[in-house]
């Protein structure tokens, strides 16, 4: 393995607390006599996660990078040489390149978004996302946004009060939202963000409110959730880990949000007194508060907030009552739904005001 191979296994296995899909799209399982990744199931392809600096100045109180003292780096040449050679051997498909903040912000974001414009010079037509760090300058977002086909930056907390007791160093409205104001220019559709859900003791009902306000200002294309992690040696070392679930059922909500129409105050009635999801599938949880829906006469917003049917379930359903109606569980598994998800949500009532509850 060569030095700059050496630096990449490091700087990967540090850089996978920054998430670019639901789970880690690529991880280094060995960093012994060659490098060896996995790709998981979900992720977005064979895609390296990579720091270029594996040390940064800032002291968030969550962050593993921030006890890296090695000052391990790899300069824009070396991470792009290192990359293009895995790329060409069929690897790795993609690149999410982040870093810690090594000296000032401006150096960073230079090299960040070098280190993009090498890869594009060299040939590189692959996926590329690149990091913008908090207080980055508008022309390196700028060159950021038209080198990658991804660009985002974390917000880690709901607000500028839940940041400030993780992350006092970064200033929520200026470093982090103005910044965002600016991603969202450069590469509309093309930005995502992070959120990392427990770390602040943020309610529920506080990420839901943040969401909203990200969806109606900046739309990012897709917010990531990480469960909160203790790690020793950190100020939040004694906090207690944000259970898996909360980040999945979060998933389930956003997705809700994002691709399913249904509204942030709609959800809010899943929520608890306390302001939490508890751990059930939200969408399954409105549907009990709910009253079953018609198959036969709901409109599509309605179908698609029934358990088991997606957009594409739904159009399917549209299509097939007009021919004739539904009548039972033989009908919905012909439109390609299970009765197990969808049944005790949905009534059979035909094309007239009587309703028939489905008994299973
Ligand atoms: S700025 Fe980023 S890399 Fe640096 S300590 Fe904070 S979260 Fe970690």
């Amino acid at each position: 393995m060569s030095v700059a191979e050496q630096k990449l296994a490091y700087l990967t296995a540090a850089g996978r607390f920054d998430l670019c899909s639901p789970g880690e799209c690529l991880r280094l399982l060995s960093a012994a006599s060659h490098v060896t990744y996995s790709r998981r199931a979900g992720g977005c392809g064979r895609m390296l996660k990579v720091l270029l600096h594996g040390t940064c100045s800032y002291d968030c109180a969550y962050c593993a990078v921030r006890l890296h003292r090695e000052r391990l780096s790899l300069s824009p040449g070396e991470l792009a040489d290192t990359f293009l050679g895995l790329w060409r051997e069929g690897l790795v498909g993609g690149l999410f390149l982040s870093s810690g903040i090594a000296r000032d912000v401006d150096c960073v974001m230079h090299d960040i978004v070098e280190t993009g414009e090498i890869l594009r010079r060299r040939g590189y037509d692959g996926y590329l996302h690149l990091k913008v760090l908090p207080g980055a300058a508008r022309a390196d977002i700028h060159g950021a946004a038209r080198v990658a086909d991804r660009i985002s930056i974390n917000l880690e907390a709901t607000s500028s009060d839940r940041l400030g007791g993780i992350a006092g160093v970064k200033d929520y409205r200026q470093d982090i939202l103005k910044r965002q104001a600016w991603v969202a220019e450069e590469k509309p559709g093309g930005h995502t963000t992070q959120l990392v859900v427990g770390a602040a003791d943020e309610t529920d009902a506080e990420i839901l409110s943040c969401l909203a306000d990200q969806y109606r200002r900046v739309r990012p294309s897709r917010v990531y959730f990480a469960a909160f992690r203790a790690l020793p040696g950190t100020p939040l070392a004694s906090h207690p880990d944000t259970p898996a679930w909360r980040a999945r059922r979060w998933y389930q909500a956003d997705y809700l949000l994002r691709e399913y129409g249904v509204t942030a105050d709609e959800l809010r009635a899943a929520l608890d007194e306390e302001g939490f999801f508890p751990d059930r599938d939200p969408k399954v949880v409105l549907a009990d508060g709910n009253a079953p829906v018609n198959v036969n006469l709901a409109p599509r917003r309605d179908l698609l907030r029934v358990p088991g049917i997606g957009p594409k379930g739904a159009d399917r359903i549209l299509s097939l009552r007009r021919v004739r109606p539904f009548t039972g569980l033989a009908d919905l598994a012909r439109a390609g739904i299970g009765g197990k998800a969808a049944g005790r949500h949905l009534t059979f009532g035909g094309r007239e005001a009587v309703q028939t509850k489905l008994v299973l």
